[in-house]
């Protein structure tokens, strides 16, 4: 079977896209993420790209401009959170946003093959996966099944966290987010390749449940997540 490409025509039914596939820069891509999170946290979202013709015009070819690596967490539904509809995001979810070839295998070709500029980890407060492999590691009762794997990949961050004297489970949880925007680049040589060439960075972003709010906590390249951390208006091109 043959995946989804980017290319394909450009059908003709009225499209009410606001031009988000058009980003091809990492930054701008971040800004833009960054603007449909704050008007989703004040209440005022515009939900773009979530129309029939919309719907019908992205049929053919999709240009998602970020790629979320997130968290199962029925709490944390990208399209909700950042307020972007149909063609914008290409998700990837794991419980504790964990990593393996499959995820590995998804961001590559929505890096490679749609040019999808952006990657983002997205964790957040209260991260179940990490309070279990924190009761593991407490009890060294290990789970059945294969939530083990989960534990298993979540553990190493708690060892980074222990080394780093950090017990609350929030500061866990960022450091897991930095952990695992460092296992992409190491694990991906396609991602680290398209990362140097200025063609795509990675940003970690923690989400807060209560007030909906994302918080960047690691990028690469480092300046990639100074747009739109502030609390200015949002971009322009935001429709
Ligand atoms: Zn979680």
């Amino acid at each position: 079977m043959s995946l989804p490409g980017a290319s394909g025509g450009q059908p003709g039914p009225q499209r009410s896209t606001d031009q988000s596939s058009t980003i091809t820069e990492p930054a701008r891509a971040y800004a833009e993420l960054t603007a449909g999170n704050r008007r989703f946290v004040s209440g005022s979202p515009r939900h773009p790209n979530q129309d029939a013709g919309h719907r019908a015009a992205v049929a053919d070819g999709q240009h998602p401009f970020a790629v979320i690596v997130g968290c199962s967490d029925s709490r944390l539904a990208a399209e909700i959170i950042f307020d972007r509809g149909l063609g914008d995001l290409f998700v990837v979810r794991t419980a504790g946003h964990t990593t393996g070839p499959e995820v590995l295998g998804s961001v590559e070709y929505a890096v490679t093959v749609l040019g999808t500029p952006l990657v983002v980890v997205l964790g957040h407060d209260s991260c179940g996966a990490v309070q279990a492999a924190r009761e593991v590691a407490a009890t060294g009762v290990a789970p059945e099944g294969h939530l083990g794997a989960v534990v298993d990949a979540v553990l190493p961050s708690l060892r980074r966290a222990a080394a780093d004297g950090v017990e609350d489970i929030d500061g866990i949880v960022d450091i897991h987010i930095a952990q695992t925007v460092e296992a992409l680049l190491e694990q991906s040589s396609v991602l680290a390749d398209a990362v140097t060439r200025g063609r795509c960075a990675v940003v970690g972003v923690s989400y807060r449940l209560a007030a909906g709010v994302v918080r960047p906590v690691a990028a690469v390249p480092a300046d990639v997540a100074s747009l739109g951390v502030s609390d200015g208006p949002s971009t322009p091109a935001a429709a």
